[in-house]
């Protein structure tokens, strides 16, 4: 995989969120050497961050509530 910054001479798609790349707006070029396809994708892509959802949300009531019950029986 190569990546490379470069400036957009003209209105391009981002492969990522899908909103137009503007005409002077610097973009990442990233291209698999062993393929001829390349993707363009903003620098700060907006709909970078909702690829990272999938994380699960930590929980940490039930921890303290499982700490809590343990404290008790100690006691
Ligand atoms: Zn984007």
């Amino acid at each position: 995989m190569h990546e490379k910054i470069r400036t957009a001479y003209r209105p391009m798609a981002c492969d990522l969120c899908g909103q137009i790349i503007h005409p002077g707006e610097r973009y990442r070029a990233v291209r698999d050497e062993y393929s001829p396809v390349e993707y363009h994708e903003h620098i700060q892509c907006p709909g970078a961050p909702a690829v990272v959802v999938g994380e699960p949300p930590p929980k940490p009531p039930k921890i303290r509530t499982a700490f809590n019950h343990h404290a008790f029986c100690m006691a």
